[in-house]
C-alpha cells in the first residue's frame, strides 16, 4: 500500500465484498493521486441493517488484492517460441474468435466448452454471459464448479421433491443441525441453516433465544463450539448416522405425523431401509456414542422449527447423494417447512416471481439431461459434469471438446485426478484463461485475459440474494476506475459473440445487438425478469424491504404432490451402504487396513481455496501452504512434529504435505484445504505454494452414477515421513 502524500484526495465509497459470496457491505477508502485511484482501506458498514459492520479478514485485504504487484493487468498469448507474450485484449479476442470459428467448423459447436469457477461466480453477470455465449454458438458444453462442489444439492430435489413455500427460517428456529459445514469460516449457507450474514452475532443471538444446535463434523469447528451436541463423526460415514437418527425418530414416533399423512409418501419403505441402522451399529461405524446419536435424534425431533443441512464435507465424500437425501428426508419427516401464512426469510429479489404455496413439489425424472459419452452420465440443470470433462477432451469422436475458456477457476489443481486433468488441458487446441493471477491453469493457456476485479465493476449480491435473512437490496457501482487492459468477464463473451457474428441471448434479450453496453446494461439484461425491477433495486442501496417478503399461501386443494421418502435409487443405496464395512470400500484400489486415515477437505479463515495466500496479511496469518492438520496424538504415534514434511498416499495418488498439529481434528483424520499448489507434480515448493489434494482423487475410482461426483473428501490415506527433497 502506498503511503499517503500531501496531494492525495481520499473519498469513501460504499460497496460490498466479493471475495466470497457473503457480499458483506463495505466502506471503501479511495485515494486519488495525480489522477490515479487506489483503494487504501476497507471497513464494515456499522449501520447496515443486516450485516451490522461484519467483515472477515479476507475481505479487509481487498486493497492488497486490487493493487498486488503480480496482479495481471494485460492480456497474453502463447508465442511461436512457446512463451506467453503481451498482446492487447482486442487482438487476443480477434485471434481467439478466429480459432473458435475454425474449431466449430471442424468439430461442431459442442467442441467449445467453458468452465466458470469460484472466482467467476462472484461476478453477478459472468455465468449468465457464458450461458448467453453457449446459446449463441449452439454449444451445450457449459461447465461450472457446482458439479465438483455440491452437485447432490441440485439432484436431490428431483429424487425426493421440494416444498414450494421453502424450508423453515433460521431466524425462527429453535433447533438447527449442521452436517459438515462451518459458516463461521466459509460463510456457506445450507437451506434453513445459519447464513453467512454476520454469522457469529447471529448464532450468539440464536443461542440466547434458546435455539439448540447439533453439529456433525470430524473437526471441533468454530460452529461446533456453539453446539449442544457435537457428533465427531468418522468422515464418509454420515449416511449411517443420519439413517440411525431417522430410525430413532420413526421408532419413537417423534416425527410430524399429521404433516407426513398429508405430504409424505414412502415412509414404510424408508422405515424398512433404516431398520438395521441401529444406534449401536451407527455408533461403531461412525466412532461416536450410541447414546449421543439417540440424544441428537430426539433433540432434532423435539424442535418445532429448524432444519438439517449439509455442506461441502459430506457432499464431497463417498455416498454424497445419499447423505443429502437423508438430510432432506429428516426435514420432510419432521415437517420443517413454511406453513400457510408464514413469511419466507429471504426475498429473492433478483429472481423471477414464483408461487409460494404450502404444498409439495413432486420428484422428477432425473435422467433427462444431455448424455455424456462416458459412464452413462448426463448433464443436468443446464450444465455438463466437470468430472467427465477431461475424457470429453481426450477421446476423439463426435462431441469431443477442443476449446476451453476458463473463467475464474483453476482446473489444474481443483479437478479430480490431476495427472488426467493436465493431460487433457495440454491436449486442447485452444485454452483461454480469464484470471487476475497467473494460476497453474493460466501458465498452460494459449491466451490469458486479465479481468477487472470486484471494486472496478458494478454488481449485485446475486448468490446471497437467496440466503439473506430479509429481502435486501444492494446495488454497487464500481468504486475505482480499472487500470490497464482489463475486461469485465461479460466483455470477453460479448466480444467473442460479436466477432463470431452470433447472438448472446440473456433474460432481457440479445446483448450482442448492443454496440457499447455498460456493466449496468448487462446487469439490466441478466436480471430483466427479477421480481424487483433493476431501477427500483438500484434506487435503494443497503435497504431491507419487509413489504417484499413472500407470505406463504394456501395449498392448491387439488395438489396431490408429496415428498418421496422411499425413492427407489436411494433405498437401494441405503441397502448397499449397510452392506459396506466402510464407505472407503467404494473406492477402487482400497485395501482394508492399508489406509488407516481419512483426509477431509476444509475451509480456512485466511484463504478461499488458495485465493489469499499471495496477500501478505493473510499469508502471515495462515501461512503459504495448505497444511495437513492432524490430531497431536496421531502425530505422536507416528513420530511427527509440526512442520514435518509427510507423504500422504491414497489408492489413487500421492502428495507431500506439511504436517501441523490441531487438537480440534478427530483422531484418524487429516484435514487439508483444496485447490492449492501447481501442476508440476513435484511438490518441491510445497511450503511456499501448497499442494493439490486433487492428486489423491480420481474421476473413475469412485463416482456417483447420477451426479458423476468423485470422492474429494473422506479420502482413505496412509501417511509417513516424506523423502522429498525440497526446492
Ligand atoms: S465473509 Fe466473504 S464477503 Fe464477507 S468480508 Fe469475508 S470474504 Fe468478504
Amino acid at each position: 500500500m502506498s503511503p499517503s502524500s500531501a496531494t492525495e484526495d481520499v473519498t469513501t465509497k460504499h460497496s460490498f465484498c466479493r471475495v466470497c459470496h457473503a457480499a458483506c457491505p463495505i466502506e471503501v477508502d479511495v485515494a486519488t493521486n495525480d489522477g490515479v485511484e487506489r483503494v487504501t482501506a476497507i471497513r464494515g458498514v456499522q449501520e447496515d441493517p443486516l450485516f451490522e459492520g461484519y467483515t472477515c479478514i479476507k475481505g479487509r485485504q481487498l486493497p492488497d488484492q486490487m493493487h498486488h504487484p503480480d496482479r495481471l493487468r494485460k492480456a497474453y498469448r502463447r508465442s511461436e517460441g512457446g512463451e506467453l507474450e503481451e498482446v492487447t485484449s482486442s487482438d487476443a479476442l480477434d485471434e481467439i474468435a478466429e480459432k473458435l470459428a475454425a474449431i466449430i467448423e471442424e468439430h461442431g459447436p459442442q467442441s467449445v466448452a467453458t468452465y466458470t469457477g469460484t472466482g467467476g461466480y462472484q461476478n453477478c453477470v459472468a455465468l449468465e454471459a457464458a450461458r448467453g455465449f453457449h446459446k449463441g454458438i449452439g454449444s451445450r458444453s457449459l461447465y461450472t464448479s457446482v458439479t465438483i462442489d455440491q452437485p447432490a444439492k441440485s439432484m436431490v430435489p428431483a429424487l425426493i421433491g421440494w416444498w414450494e413455500g421453502g424450508w423453515d427460517n433460521f431466524r425462527d428456529s429453535d433447533i438447527s443441525m449442521a452436517i459438515g459445514y462451518n459458516p463461521m469460516v466459509s460463510s456457506y449457507a445450507a437451506a434453513g441453516g445459519l447464513q453467512g450474514t454476520n454469522p457469529f452475532t447471529t448464532m450468539r443471538r440464536a443461542k440466547e433465544r434458546g435455539m439448540k444446535l447439533i453439529v456433525i463434523d470430524p473437526r471441533k469447528t468454530e460452529l461446533a463450539s456453539f453446539a449442544d451436541i457435537h457428533l465427531q463423526v468418522k468422515p464418509g460415514e454420515d449416511p449411517a448416522l443420519l439413517s440411525s437418527m431417522i430410525k430413532v425418530i420413526l421408532d419413537e414416533e417423534l416425527f410430524d405425523i399429521e404433516f407426513c399423512e398429508d405430504w409424505v409418501e414412502g415412509l414404510d419403505k424408508m422405515a424398512a431401509a433404516v431398520e438395521s441402522y441401529t444406534p449401536e451399529y451407527a455408533a461403531e461405524r461412525c466412532e461416536v456414542d450410541a447414546a449421543d446419536i439417540v440424544a441428537a435424534a430426539r433433540m432434532f425431533a423435539a424442535g418445532t422449527c429448524g432444519t438439517a443441512g449439509t455442506g461441502t464435507g459430506p457432499n464431497m465424500a463417498p455416498n454424497s447423494l445419499l447423505t443429502e437425501y437423508l438430510a432432506i428426508a429428516l426435514n420432510a419427516l419432521c415437517g420443517r417447512v413454511n406453513r400457510e401464512g408464514d413469511q419466507v426469510e429471504s426475498g429473492t429479489l433478483l429472481y423471477p416471481e414464483t408461487p409460494k404455496r404450502a404444498q409439495a413439489i413432486p420428484p422428477m425424472d432425473i435422467r433427462t439431461g444431455p448424455q455424456h459419452r462416458f459412464r452413462n452420465l448426463r448433464g443436468y440443470r443446464g450444465e455438463m459434469l466437470c468430472t467427465v470433462l477431461a475424457e470429453e477432451i481426450l477421446e476423439p469422436g463426435e462431441g469431443q471438446v477442443r476449446a476451453l475458456i476458463v473463467n475464474g477457476g483453476n482446473p489444474a489443481v481443483a479437478f479430480p485426478d490431476q495427472e488426467l486433468t493436465m493431460r487433457a488441458l495440454r491436449d486442447l487446441d485452444l485454452l483461454v484463461v480469464v484470471d487476475h493471477r497467473m494460476t497453474a491453469t493460466a501458465v498452460e493457456a494459449d491466451y490469458v485475459i486479465a479481468p477487472t476485479l470486484s471494486l472496478e465493476r458494478a454488481d449485485v449480491p446475486h448468490l446471497m440474494d437467496r440466503w439473506l435473512t430479509q429481502p435486501y437490496t444492494h446495488y454497487t457501482d464500481a468504486s475505482i476506475a480499472p487500470e490497464g487492459d482489463v475486461l469485465n468477464e461479460w466483455q470477453v463473451f460479448w466480444g467473442l459473440t460479436r466477432r463470431l457474428g452470433v447472438s448472446m441471448p440473456l433474460a432481457g434479450g440479445d446483448i450482442a445487438a448492443l454496440d457499447e453496453p455498460t456493466d449496468h446494461d448487462v446487469i439490466d439484461y441478466v436480471y430483466a425478469k427479477a421480481r424487483m425491477s433493476m431501477d427500483d433495486y438500484r434506487a435503494t442501496p443497503r435497504q431491507v424491504h419487509p413489504e417484499r417478503s413472500y407470505v406463504v399461501e394456501a395449498a392448491d386443494p387439488d395438489c396431490a404432490a408429496k415428498f418421496d421418502l422411499g425413492s427407489e435409487p436411494m433405498m437401494q443405496k441405503l441397502t448397499e451402504a449397510r452392506s459396506q464395512q466402510t464407505s472407503s470400500e467404494l473406492i477402487d484400489g482400497y485395501v482394508d487396513g492399508e489406509f488407516p486415515f481419512r483426509l477431509v477437505s476444509r475451509r480456512l479463515k485466511s484463504a478461499l481455496n488458495s485465493l489469499g495466500s499471495e496477500l501478505p496479511a493473510l499469508a502471515a496469518k495462515g501461512g503459504t501452504t495448505n497444511a495437513a492438520y492432524m490430531n497431536p496424538d496421531d502425530m505422536a504415534q507416528l513420530g511427527f512434529t509440526s512442520g514435518d514434511l509427510i507423504e500422504i498416499a491414497s489408492p489413487m495418488g500421492v502428495i507431500n504435505g506439511v504436517c501441523e498439529d490441531a487438537p480440534d481434528v478427530k483422531q484418524g483424520v487429516i484435514s487439508m484445504s483444496h485447490s492449492w499448489g501447481d501442476a508440476s507434480m513435484k511438490d518441491d515448493k510445497v511450503r511456499d505454494i501448497g499442494v493439490p489434494t486433487s492428486r489423491l482423487t480420481s474421476t473413475t475410482a469412485c463416482y456417483d452414477e447420477y451426479t458423476g461426483m468423485a470422492v474429494l473428501s473422506a479420502i482413505p490415506v496412509k501417511v509417513k515421513h516424506s523423502d522429498l527433497i525440497e526446492a
